[in-house]
């Protein structure tokens, strides 16, 4: 008799993909290629406000592309955040390339600006410095992007935005995604629109797109031949699910504004509870709130953020804890870190709840009952 699991961020479909999927099969273009392809990045790039964009199977796929054209060798370093999912970082090892995380800061859970400047003083002065940033805009949150520029324009380093969470977000009044060399953006199943599976790498960098769509295509050289002067991959999106993202894309704001109710809803309802906090928003811009993420400190609480999860999963609702820091990771076991411990102690205590854009009010009052209730 258990109720209908609720699930953490599940697929939200606007209602006009199946139209639009049926006019792709009506018109046969059920390929990698097509024109509703050329439709999502052009409306894709105006969105974010940047000159263009390459729709590719994957964020992470995306952000590979990026770090592609950097022709990165062996012993080169790019730097990354240690709070976010494997995917940011899994690329640069793609490429042969060394990650060098660096920890969040607690106003925005994001990069620590100092800390970045730390790091990029001491490489400038060992005479080697990093061949990108991987910045994160993590939850949804965009990281400080003027701060940022401010420390590797000094020393030319190029700014990889991974804005897989972020889509829907501002950053003093720009969209998240534009400020950087490039970003990517993901939509696969749980994020906050998706084609089932999909990515777009963006920027104002018109050859990077160029290359990136190339490389997504198998690298085939100009002409009829099957000839190839480079490696390439099978990256591109199909036609069929860029179809599926114009329909999604039509909807976004309205995502971004339930997303912000179901933080709303959480925070009017939880945050007065002893021992309980949320993700800060910082005033710089709007966060998507993509996922609601609470803190539990155990000794306020009177329990901790794994009772929480398991309360709920429970009444088959599903939450989770947030990405055990990159530098803590097994598969990344060697690879050098600059910072304290807010990466160690968010994870230590933070739990994602339920923050799906079809919840209802009822599902949100019935989680916080649920939480009020294990509380000591
Ligand atoms: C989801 C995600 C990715 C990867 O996107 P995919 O489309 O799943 O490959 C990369 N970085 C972050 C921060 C993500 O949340």
């Amino acid at each position: 008799m258990s109720r209908a699991r609720i699930y953490l961020s599940p697929p939200h479909m606007s209602g006009s993909e199946e139209d639009r999927i049926a006019q792709v099969f009506a018109s046969n273009w059920v390929a990698p290629v097509g024109p509703d392809l050329a439709r999502f990045e052009e409306d894709f790039a105006k969105k974010i406000g940047v000159e263009a964009a390459a729709a590719v199977s994957s964020g992470t796929a995306a952000l590979h592309l990026a770090l592609r054209r950097l022709e990165l060798e062996p012993e080169d370093e790019v730097i990354c955040s240690t709070f976010t999912f494997c995917a940011s970082a899994n690329p640069i090892v793609y490429e042969r390339a060394r990650p060098v995380f660096i920890d969040s800061d607690w106003d925005t859970w994001n990069m620590d600006p100092n800390l970045l400047a730390e790091e990029l003083k001491e490489a400038d002065r060992r005479g080697k410095l990093p061949k990108a940033v991987l910045l994160v805009d993590i939850l949804g949150q965009s990281a400080d992007m003027d701060a940022i520029l401010e420390i590797t324009d000094r020393y030319g380093v190029p700014i990889i935005e991974d804005a897989a969470e972020a889509l829907g977000s501002t950053y003093k009044e720009k969209q998240v995604g534009s400020s950087a060399w490039c970003s990517a953006f993901s939509f696969n199943g749980n994020k906050i629109i998706t084609t089932s599976g999909g990515g777009m790498l963006c920027s104002n960098d018109r050859k990077l797109i160029e290359k990136a769509k190339h490389w997504a295509t198998q690298a085939k050289d100009p002409g009829h031949l099957y000839q190839h002067s480079e490696i390439g991959y099978n990256y591109r999106l199909s036609n069929v699910l860029a179809a599926v993202g114009i329909a999604q894309l039509e909807v976004l704001d309205l995502r971004v504004k339930t997303r912000r109710r179901n933080f709303d809803f959480y925070f009017d309802r939880l945050a007065e509870l002893p021992g309980v906090s949320f993700m800060p928003e910082a005033d710089y811009g709007l966060a998507n709130r993509w996922l609601t993420v609470a803190r539990f400190d155990p000794a306020e609480f009177g329990a901790n953020c794994e009772n929480v999860r398991e309360a709920l999963e429970e009444e088959n609702i599903e939450s989770r804890r947030v990405w055990v820091p990159l530098h803590r990771q097994p598969s990344f076991q060697g690879c050098r870190y600059r910072g304290g411990t807010v990466a160690d102690e968010i994870f230590a205590d933070a739990l994602c709840l339920p923050s799906g854009t079809a919840l209802t009010e009822t599902d949100l009052d019935r989680i916080c009952t649920l939480i009020e209730a294990v509380a000591g």
